[in-house]
């Protein structure tokens, strides 16, 4: 029975192949695909739906219904059957259409004579591209067979899509990849970028869906499994070597799918009804993409992930398209991925002038990078590396979370003037670099910059940033595979500091745990990690590391000044403890005869309000704190900064927490600790500017919002502002924000 509908299914792709080869218009063609389709399959009609926009679906060609409905009749996603397939990207079977679920009247097409319904996703890469339906008279659900065969056509019909080979008049059969598209996002890393797409993973295209031998297929599918599992085999050994256990966990999912029968039984079935080996390997893809969509099960996810590179592997080796593709990087690249490591991006380094991915968050390592690079990045564009091809002009708005791709003229214009006002903007700081950050009132506040990698150095120069209040020394580390070694971090600290010159540098010292996971440590399964063990506690815990740091640290100096901070200190001890190391390492040091600082400063940060109501001694005791505000508000509010659902609903001018802070100021003021504040707030226009009001003279911020920040500074009067942000408090209000806006608005 199986035989005989593997028989049909291949005649019937055998067909549509022929349809393919005529030299027929687009429209053409659909129409003799669903009469070939309603001929195959023995029913009254076949109909095709194509997206004429991201929310509607539109009639494109039909045998069976009213032909005078084609091109009129339209639903949105999720709107009766056909958009309720759509919708899910799941299939609908029914004997009964009428009474199911969902179901609406077209009046127009004629169809409530037919009462059973089998809607397939047209769909490629979990992307869906329409529906294709087959309808009867008489009342009976489509046997498993028969969808089957369905979706293999289907999936033909979507390759041909995107092959353009239905390319028509009207918006449906528009070709694909040349609408302009724009895709709501989140802010990674603000600033504009105009360039071009250049793909991370470039896109493996199959060109021929059908193919009329499955024994070949089969043996073509054989081979390249084979080589795959040779590989596969190979990176086990090498990653099992080198102890690498991360790595070494996803190559084995990768081994577990590349024997995985199920995985490759499908394939083979799809295979048996027409398909080429490629094209099985593809709709097998899609079909886990698909359901990676829906799941939201960590681990599932990851899996679906690693079967979903393991299909893109596999692409590869049956196609013949590797990385390269020959495609030239265009000179203004944005780079386009569903996500991407620290160190590849660091690859690319400078060249970018933005980077766009479909997932990632916001304090990943990725983004972090981009942050050093200052290049522009937005995460969470969805769908995104299946839309763009390499070479489409594209838009970044980091600041609004926008992308335009293939733009037309007025928004590219829109967008140029954009860019060109931020170059205004920036020409105005220029003039204000080598100034101090006074305020009208004479108050001064020293601008610092916040860095973490050797490719932030330049910006020490050309931000006019009076040195680096946070040096996170952890970004090192995240972007290798392996832990570095002392002599090479020590190098890299002396590069720092000969870049730094006669400025202060505070080396943070090693920050992982939480969101930040050094790929080649062991890790723990933590219920709760941002509150778990990260930070000092890691090192207190393991001191090796911290030991090595630190005397990497002081060997850097070449008998210069040292000044060094231990990141999340909650209380007392913690930093007493770290403190001792550094004595112990000085001491080590002195003993072997290396020179030592000439000045050592050592001090904490301030990140968990529990460190703020620490004894008077802690204050006496450190040499100066600096605020990190990231952490501390998040700790403060209870919202993890990592949560978009939450992470915007507490605003940093909250009177509880300006009250809080000023408090901090305080207490500083009181035992003569220096206080600087170095989270993302202190390079936010207004927040760095109430800071200031309240009594911070340290600020340290990514280099561009020295800018920024200073000349916002340079117009205000702070004691004024002070006075706004206590009446406000006095008043009840929640938020000082408005108050200022309007202060700042009177001002000018
Ligand atoms: C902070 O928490 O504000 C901070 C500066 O440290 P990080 O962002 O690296 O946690
Ligand atoms: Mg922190």
């Amino acid at each position: 029975m199986a035989d005989g509908f593997e028989t049909e299914s291949r005649k019937l792709l055998g067909r549509l192949r022929d349809t393919m080869a005529t030299e027929a218009a687009g429209q053409e063609r659909l129409d003799h695909i669903t009469h070939i389709i309603a001929d195959s399959m023995g029913s009254e009609v076949c109909s095709i739906y194509l997206f004429r926009d991201g929310d509607t679906l539109e009639l494109c060609a039909t045998e069976g219904l009213n032909p005078e409905s084609v091109h009129q009749t339209r639903m949105r996603l999720g709107e009766g059957l056909v958009g309720r397939v759509a919708k899910r990207g799941t299939t609908i079977n029914t004997a009964d259409a009428p009474s199911a679920p969902g179901f609406r009247y077209m009046p127009e097409t004629g169809e409530e004579i037919y009462s059973s319904f089998l809607g397939v996703p047209i769909q490629r890469l979990g992307d869906v591209l329409g529906v294709l339906v087959v309808q009867s008279k008489t009342a009976r659900e489509f046997s498993a067979d028969e969808i089957y065969g369905i979706e293999v056509v289907a999936m033909v019909i979507a390759e041909m899509t995107e092959l353009g080979k239905f390319v028509g008049e009207g918006e449906a059969l528009s070709a694909r990849h040349q609408q302009q598209v724009e895709f709501h996002c989140t802010t990674g890393q603000e600033g504009a970028a105009q360039g071009h797409v250049w793909l991370h993973e470039p896109r493996v295209v199959v060109t021929n869906p059908i193919a009329d031998d499955p024994k070949r297929e089969l043996e073509r599918l054989k081979e390249a499994v084979d080589t795959l599992r040779v590989s596969v085999d190979e990176m086990l050994d090498v990653a099992a070597s080198t102890g690498d256990n991360e790595h070494l966990q996803v190559l084995e999912a990768y081994r577990m799918f590349a024997n995985s029968k199920g995985w490759m039984r499908r394939i083979e079935e799809d295979i048996d009804r027409g398909l080429s080996a490629e094209a099985a390997v593809e709709k097998e893809q899609s079909t886990a993409r698909a359901r990676m969509s829906k799941v939201t099960d960590p681990y599932l996810r990851d899996r679906l992930h690693d079967l979903d590179d393991l299909s893109n592997r596999l692409l590869r080796i049956l196609t013949g398209q590797g990385q390269e593709t020959g495609a030239e990087m265009p000179h203004d690249p944005i780079l386009i991925a569903r996500n991407i490591g620290p160190a590849e991006l660091l690859d690319y380094g400078n060249r970018l002038r933005g980077i766009v991915l479909e997932e990632g968050s916001v304090g990943s390592h990725a983004a972090i990078v981009a942050r050093a690079l200052a290049i522009p990045l937005v995460i969470h564009a969805k769908k995104i590396t299946t839309e763009a091809l390499n070479g489409d002009p594209i838009l970044v708005d980091g600041d609004q979370g926008l992308v335009h791709l293939r733009p037309d003229d007025s928004i590219v214009s829109a967008f140029r003037d954009k860019i060109a006002m931020q170059a205004q903007a920036q020409e105005r700081y220029t003039s204000i670099r080598d100034k101090p950050a006074t305020s009208t009132d004479g108050q001064t506040v020293s601008m610092m910059m916040n860095a973490g990698l050797l490719a932030d150095l330049p910006s020490l120069v050309s931000s006019g940033a009076e040195g680096v209040g946070l040096f996170r020394t952890e970004l090192q580390f995240l972007v290798q595979n392996k832990m570095p070694q002392r002599a090479e971090l020590s190098a890299q600290y002396t590069r720092v500091l000969n870049a730094a010159g006669d400025m202060p540098v505070v080396f943070r010292t090693l920050d992982i745990g939480s969101d930040k996971v050094l790929p080649y440590m062991k890790t723990v399964e933590e219920p709760n990690p941002a509150l778990g063990w990260r930070a000092i506690r890691v090192g207190l815990d393991k001191p090796g590391v911290l030991r090595m740091q630190l005397q990497a640290l002081i060997r850097a100096t070449n008998g210069g000044p040292l000044t060094v901070m231990f990141p999340f200190v909650a209380q007392m001890s913690e930093f007493t403890a770290a403190r001792a190391e550094v004595d112990k390492a000085m001491d080590r040091e002195r003993k072997l005869g290396h020179p030592l600082p000439s000045s050592l400063d050592v001090g904490a940060m301030l990140e968990t309000p529990s460190l703020a109501f620490a004894s008077k001694k802690f204050f006496k005791d450190v040499q100066f704190l600096s605020i990190g505000g990231n952490d501390l508000k998040q700790f403060f509010f209870a919202a993890d900064r990592e949560n978009e659902m939450v992470r915007r609903r507490y605003d940093t001018l909250n009177v509880s927490f300006l009250s809080f802070l000023e408090s901090i100021v305080e207490r500083c003021e009181d035992t003569d600790t220096r206080l600087s504040f170095c989270g993302e707030d202190a390079g936010r226009p207004i927040e760095a500017l109430c800071l200031a009001a309240i009594g911070f003279r340290a600020l340290s911020m990514r280099p561009a919002s020295i800018g920024p920040v200073k000349s916002l500074i340079r117009r205000t009067d702070l004691s004024a502002l002070r006075k706004v942000i206590w009446d406000e408090r006095d008043r009840g209000e929640q938020s000082v924000r408005p108050a200022v806006m309007e202060f700042l608005r009177t001002q000018g």
